[in-house]
């Protein structure tokens, strides 16, 4: 493992909240959908079950976007990645809980708002990113007509397709059409 279990996590989740909204339409179009993607990452705390949290998520989805889109740009990056740790006032402290039992850090209040939680824990496992010199494991997906991101955590940072689409697979299959009607 590159980094510890949480920021991992965490760097996924972001990839997947990202990635709602770049194949095939706005996959978090509803309270429902966003019930959907926080149960899966074990999200827990203060839910509003409201339109003005789903659509702070929303926002939130687009800055880590943007994020993703500036990983080659390393100063615009932390400019962005301290601007999110501001906003969301991200404030850690040591908790654990049965899900959890071992000591790890929780970066805002169970009261906070949904957005502000996430996006505080997203900013600091980007920040852990960036301070290991690893910002550009975060990828935009190597396919033609694919925008989807990714974060790489192979050893290597050899990883260059999402895992929405099959990316990866429709790939060699196009290579291998490709060669062979080139004989
Ligand atoms: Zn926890
Ligand atoms: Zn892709």
């Amino acid at each position: 493992m590159l980094f510890t279990y949480d920021t991992e996590l965490t760097l996924r989740a972001a990839s997947v909240l990202i990635n709602t909204n770049r194949v095939d339409g706005d996959q978090l179009a509803d309270l429902a959908a966003l019930d959907a993607y926080l149960d899966h990452f074990g999200w827990t705390g203060r839910r509003d079950h409201d339109d003005a949290e789903l659509a702070s998520v929303h926002k939130l989805r687009d800055r880590l976007g943007r994020i993703w889109g500036a990983a080659d740009d390393e100063e615009r990056a932390v400019g962005q990645v301290n601007a999110l740790l501001s906003d969301t006032r991200a404030s850690p402290w040591l908790t654990r809980h049965p899900e959890m039992p071992e000591w790890h850090l929780h970066l805002a209040s169970i009261h906070d708002p949904l957005w502000q939680r996430m996006g505080a824990e997203m900013a600091m496992a980007l920040a852990d990113l960036i301070r290991a010199g690893e910002l550009r494991r975060l990828k935009i997906c190597a396919a033609p007509d694919c925008e989807a991101s990714l974060v790489d955590l192979s050893r290597n940072r050899s990883g260059k397709f999402c895992d929405t689409g099959n990316c990866g697979n429709r790939q060699h299959v196009a290579a291998y059409r490709e060669r062979r009607s080139n004989k």
